[in-house]
């Protein structure tokens, strides 16, 4: 072979092989692209509370007041209550595990005041029932002694509605009426925010109520106007961070039994 021809053959064998390579190279994958920066998953998170949420022992049945729950009536004396009017002993009946409204007798309250609660009541309408409309079964829940969660048999009954069983009264009427009958057991779970009140005394913010009446939502959140007066518009009036709890005697024999606050 001349020297000529080897270098012919030397350069095309080159060349075969440098566009196999190119057709190889050719047929890879190209480079993936650059990962990017690695992402933090909890970046702008809310970060959790410093403590852990307070362990609290539930009741021990559905109802049942909680370990940090401050048990008002427990359904054997009415030792932490007394006449709305004056004080003195409260006088309504206890027996059977409930009280009973005395009618003539007055209203009665907590002797201990609270402001922001929870609260817990169970109540019964008369059975057989009498009268109508406001007439039956009326007594009603008073927070602060000033805001009233209506109580009243209105199972069948027809009335104002925002006067009816868990209205705020005459200001909000219940989302529905989920009322049992007269002599059935009922219960109100209620969440109440006092109202704040400025130095001049001007209501700086309103109270609102949250009511479930026997496990349904009645009143959500509403903001409560004033003072549930049963004649005129409703008004603010300052008053102390904490007053009794009270329940109304509306000349009705409307029972109570197990009463538990939580203090929010
Ligand atoms: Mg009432």
């Amino acid at each position: 072979m001349s020297l000529n021809r080897a270098v012919t053959r030397a350069t095309v064998t080159g060349g075969i092989l440098i566009a196999a390579g190119v057709f190889v190279l050719a047929q890879q994958p190209a480079a993936p692209p650059a990962a990017p920066p690695p992402r933090d998953p909890h970046a702008n998170e809310v970060p959790p509370p410093k403590n852990p949420p307070r362990v609290v022992m539930a009741g021990a049945t559905v109802g049942a007041p909680p370990a940090d729950a401050i048990v008002v009536f427990d359904g054997t004396d009415l030792s932490k209550r007394e006449k709305e009017k004056g004080g003195g002993p409260a006088e309504w009946t206890v027996a059977d595990g409930a009280m009973v409204v005395k009618p003539k007798t007055g209203g009665i309250r907590t002797k201990q005041g609270f402001g922001d609660v929870q609260l817990h009541i169970e109540w019964a309408a008369p059975s057989p029932a009498r009268g109508s409309g406001q007439d039956r079964g009326n007594s009603g829940v008073f927070f602060q002694s000033t805001y009233e969660v209506q109580v009243l048999d209105s199972f069948e009954n027809a009335t104002y509605w925002h006067g009816s069983a868990a209205s705020v009264y005459k200001q909000y009427a219940p989302l529905v009426n989920v009322s049992r009958k007269p002599g059935e057991w009922q219960v109100y779970d209620i969440v109440y925010h006092a109202p704040a009140f400025n130095e001049d005394g001007r209501v700086t913010k309103r109270a609102t109520f949250t009511v479930f009446h026997n496990g349904v939502l009645v009143q959500d959140h509403v903001e409560v106007m004033g003072v549930t007066t049963n004649e005129g518009p409703p008004y603010y009036k300052a008053h102390a961070d904490k007053l009794p709890l009270s329940l109304q005697d509306h000349d009705h024999t409307v029972q109570y039994r197990n009463i538990w606050v939580r203090e929010l």
